[in-house]
Formats: C-alpha cells, sequence, structure tokens
C-alpha cells in the first residue's frame, strides 16, 4: 500500500510538472516589430545589415524588409543577425500599384518571392487582386498609407478583401491625421469597422533614411511599431499572430499588461515612481469613433454593456506617445 501510494504520489507529481513545462511552453511573449522598411534595394539609403542592425541595436525583436516591388535576401541577413528569442528578419516587399495615378501599395509580410503590382479596374479590385497576390506568395498582405496622395476612401478598403490597414505610418508625407475635409487613418478604421467589417490597424516606420541628421521631415526609424503576441519567435508565429490580429500599434506607449475578450479589455500601464515618469489617459472607442469610457487610471479597463458593435482602445502619453489595441466584436 505505502509503494502504491508513493508511486500515486509520484506520478501525480509528474503529470503536475509536466502540465507546468506545456504552460511554460505555450505561454506567450510580446515581440517588437517593424513591418514596413526600404533599402538601397529600392528607394532606402543604406544598405540592408545597416538597417538591420539599426533595428537590432534599438531594441526590436523582428523586422521586416519592405522594398518597392522586390524581395531582398534575408538568409544572409539572419545568419549574421539572428539570435533566438531575441532577433530575427522577415522577408517582405511593398507592392507598389497605383490608379489614375494614386498609390495603392500594399505590404506582404513574409512573401518570399517578389509579387508583381496586380493592376485593376477601380481601387477595391487592385487592393483586393493585390492581397491575394501576396497571400498566394505566403504573405500576409497589409495596406499602406490611405492618406498618402489622399488616395484611399474607407469605402475602397472596406470594399476589398483587405483585412490590415495601417492606421499610423512614420513617413513625413503620409497625412495620418487627415484634414481639409478629409477623414484622418483612425476615423478611416472606425468608418470600417462601423460597416461590422473586422479590419486590424497597423503602425509602421516606413523607414527610407538612416544616414542623415534627426529630422521630423526625414521617413526616419522607430516612430511606428507593433507589438505580436507569439510563443515563439520564428516567422510563422509572427505571421499567424499578425493574421488573426493578435497585436497592439505603439509610437512609444507599451503596456505592462494587456487582455481582451468578449467580457471585458483590460490594459496595465507603466506606472513610474519620479516626477518625470509619463501619465495616461485611454480612450474606449466603439461605433462611429464614439467615445464609451475615458480612464485616466494606470489600470483602464472597459466592461462590455452588450450594446456595443466594437470596442478598441486608444492610449495616450503625456509626452505625446500613442498605442493602439484591436477592435473587439464582442459575441451577441
Ligand atoms: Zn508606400
Ligand atoms: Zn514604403
Amino acid at each position: 500500500m505505502i509503494r502504491r501510494g508513493f508511486f500515486v504520489l509520484l506520478s501525480v507529481l509528474l503529470a503536475a510538472q509536466c502540465a507546468e513545462a506545456q504552460a511554460v511552453a505555450a505561454q506567450a511573449r510580446w515581440f517588437r516589430g517593424n513591418t514596413h522598411t526600404h533599402t538601397i534595394n529600392s528607394d532606402g539609403d543604406s544598405a540592408p545589415d545597416a538597417v538591420v542592425r539599426w533595428y537590432k541595436e534599438h531594441r526590436y525583436h523582428f523586422l521586416v524588409i519592405s522594398d518597392h516591388d522586390a524581395v531582398t535576401p534575408v538568409d544572409g541577413l539572419n545568419a549574421a543577425f539572428a539570435a533566438p528569442g531575441k532577433f530575427l528578419v522577415l522577408s517582405g516587399e511593398e507592392v507598389t500599384d497605383r490608379f489614375e495615378g494614386a498609390p495603392v501599395h500594399l505590404i506582404g509580410v513574409g512573401t518570399r518571392e517578389t509579387v508583381p503590382a496586380q493592376g485593376g479596374a477601380s481601387i477595391p479590385e487592385i487592393l483586393t487582386r493585390d492581397a491575394r497576390a501576396i497571400r498566394a506568395a505566403g504573405g500576409v498582405p497589409h495596406v499602406n498609407h490611405p492618406n498618402f496622395g489622399w488616395a484611399l476612401t474607407a469605402e475602397q478598403i472596406a470594399a476589398s478583401e483587405a483585412r490590415h490597414f495601417e492606421i499610423w505610418n512614420g513617413h513625413p508625407l503620409v497625412n495620418n491625421r487627415g484634414g481639409g475635409g478629409s477623414p484622418s487613418a483612425e476615423e478611416i478604421w472606425d468608418k470600417i469597422l462601423s460597416t461590422g467589417r473586422v479590419i486590424f490597424g497597423v503602425a509602421t516606420d516606413d523607414a527610407h533614411t538612416f544616414r542623415q541628421e534627426y529630422s521630423p521631415a526625414l521617413a526616419m526609424a522607430g516612430r511606428g511599431w507593433i507589438l505580436v503576441r507569439a510563443t515563439e519567435l520564428t516567422a510563422a508565429a509572427i505571421l499567424a499572430a499578425f493574421d488573426r490580429g493578435d497585436f497592439y500599434c505603439s509610437t512609444g506607449v507599451e503596456f505592462r499588461g494587456y487582455e481582451a475578450n468578449e467580457r471585458e479589455i483590460r490594459i496595465e500601464l507603466p506606472k513610474g515612481t519620479s516626477n518625470t515618469a509619463p501619465r495616461f489617459r485611454t480612450f474606449f472607442i466603439g461605433k462611429d469613433g464614439a467615445v464609451l469610457k475615458q480612464d485616466d487610471s494606470f489600470t483602464p479597463a472597459y466592461q462590455f454593456q452588450g450594446n456595443e458593435l466594437y470596442v478598441r482602445a486608444r492610449v495616450e502619453s503625456s509626452n505625446g506617445a500613442m498605442a493602439w489595441t484591436q477592435p473587439v466584436f464582442p459575441k451577441k
């Protein structure tokens, strides 16, 4: 009896250890990455290795090189720079299409071969054809800078198969904030979401310039990025999490904690102790861009009331940096 009890105890302990190991293995982490970067292989000013070095030295976990209409090879870059769980370069491309002079650009995150601009008879058709071609080449598409050249409207994006688009892009000529009667990229997001369509927001650098003195008038690195939740830093895991919308956007605000489910959204913001530490305003936003709640705490939260079409959060730091969560569509 004693022996059998010992073995029962042992097997319970082993099972517990196993479950613990599985839980640790399956534990997700947040990986910081930029999905929109240029090198001298298109209109950037620096060689791929210099660009990759910049992002690695600035504590990014991954970088997508997205030259115009060309896939820059990344195997050699990964041989030189990749570190398990710490840094990875992903291949990609900016498919550079146009319609009657208007720029229609999409990033293919993770594409391994060049995708030619597919063209089409309308902007929604071009977006859909390019997005399909990117998926056929193994990538996940995201539409770029809707207000660059005032090219893309909410209605056109909503009428395409696009499931991701840039709500913030660091290039100085892309008109993120709208104006003159044209909506901001974030207002375009709410217009699309308010039709009931799930579309994920992306923040990127669109970096071109690494060799000049810092200037707000230049397309420099380190301005906008995403934090992707994945169990490991591999191209497959990052692409899958990005595809299903398991990420948030930042221009400088990063969360200590973030959980969203069908009952609530909870964020934990960094609470500094010095008198220089930033403070925050968090806006929970719903249909038509309406502010459903403002929460000024370090642990902003929103409980669903049951009548929301969707809820997303925008966090504003007292220093001007921002973060945006993806929309949550609660099940009715
Ligand atoms: Zn572009
Ligand atoms: Zn670009």
